[in-house]
């Protein structure tokens, strides 16, 4: 808890500072307090809706008169928060081998990254895993993963450049079928500019694991970068939209302020947020656990 405490200290220094200030000589929590609390989780990222109904658990228990003392706000407000993370519940897994995970994102959020830690994970659980190198757009993004999955010890299966990503997934399943794998990662491209195209692209890539595993894609974890605030909710909106994500994976929450963007993520979605990465290190990929997080950016 220390190490993730000090990877979310800027967070933690932005919210508590800017809070601390908000109650210093406050007596009584009116109007205008409330108002003030708001705006602040807006700034801190937490999204407007988000904040707005953080607020209006809030000022219902004041009008209740269970919250009188705005030394106790902050309290009440973690509560709320938690409420917001534990109502979002994680689905159920799929049983079965190959367990086969599809993770989208666009680029530079940390996807190809982070599938080496979740490989690292399991490979330390004792399973096999398989890496399956569908971002066939960039050439260093094969590289990459094959790098990774060097470091990590997993196998990657891949094809060259320009190759259809679900010519490479249809390889990569049956590999994994004919090696008994039991969890397979599938790294997709996320370019940017042609939106359309890709998300054409990813329905196909799925398309293709559903037609040679049943239940295949078992989980679509949507990868999304913390320091990009506001725009991580967008991202989620969008892919959700088109894809249908199972699960969030939020990413460099380490060395930025932006943290309270995981809460509006979740409440913005409904998606639950399953892992956070606060470092460039193989076990700097965590287990989100809400009262952990909120612990460490508020307390
Ligand atoms: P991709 O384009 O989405 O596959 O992104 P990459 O996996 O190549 O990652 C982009 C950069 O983000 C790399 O320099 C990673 O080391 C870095 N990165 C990924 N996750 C984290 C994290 O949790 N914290 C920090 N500080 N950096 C990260």
């Amino acid at each position: 808890f220390r190490r993730l405490r000090a990877r979310l200290s800027r967070t933690r220094e932005a919210l508590t500072s800017k809070l601390d200030r908000l109650f210093l000589g406050k007596k009584i929590i009116d109007a205008e307090l409330l108002e003030e609390l708001e705006e602040l989780l807006i700034t801190a990222d937490m999204g407007v809706e988000t904040s707005l109904g953080l607020i209006e658990a809030v000022r219902d228990k004041v009008k209740r008169k269970e919250l009188t003392d705005p030394a106790r706000l902050k309290t009440h407000l973690k509560a709320e928060m938690l409420t917001l993370l534990t109502g979002v519940a994680v689905p159920p897994l799929h049983p079965g081998k190959p367990h086969v995970v599809m993770v989208i994102g666009v680029n530079g959020v940390g996807k190809t990254t982070t599938i080496a830690k979740l490989a690292h994970h399991d490979l330390e659980q004792g399973e096999k895993v398989l890496l399956v190198a569908a971002d066939t757009f960039r050439a260093a993004a094969i590289e990459q993963l094959e790098i990774w999955g060097q470091r990590a010890g997993a196998a990657v299966i891949k094809q060259k450049t320009g190759s259809d990503p679900a010519a490479v997934v249809f390889d990569g399943l049956a590999a994994a079928l004919a090696r008994r794998v039991d969890k397979v990662y599938i790294d997709t491209a996320g370019r940017l500019h042609t939106k359309v195209n890709l998300m054409e692209e990813l329905k196909k890539v799925a398309r293709t694991a559903a037609k040679q595993i049943e239940g295949a894609p078992h989980e679509v974890l949507l990868v999304l970068d913390a320091t990009t605030g506001q725009n991580a909710i967008n991202q989620a909106r969008l892919f959700h939209e088109a894809i249908g994500v199972t699960g969030i994976i939020m990413t460099k929450l380490d060395g930025t302020a932006k943290g309270g963007v995981a809460l509006g993520v979740v409440q913005e979605t409904g998606l639950p947020l399953q892992f956070i990465g606060v470092g460039e290190q193989m076990d700097d990929l965590r287990p989100f656990e809400p009262e952990a997080y909120l612990e460490a950016i508020l307390g």
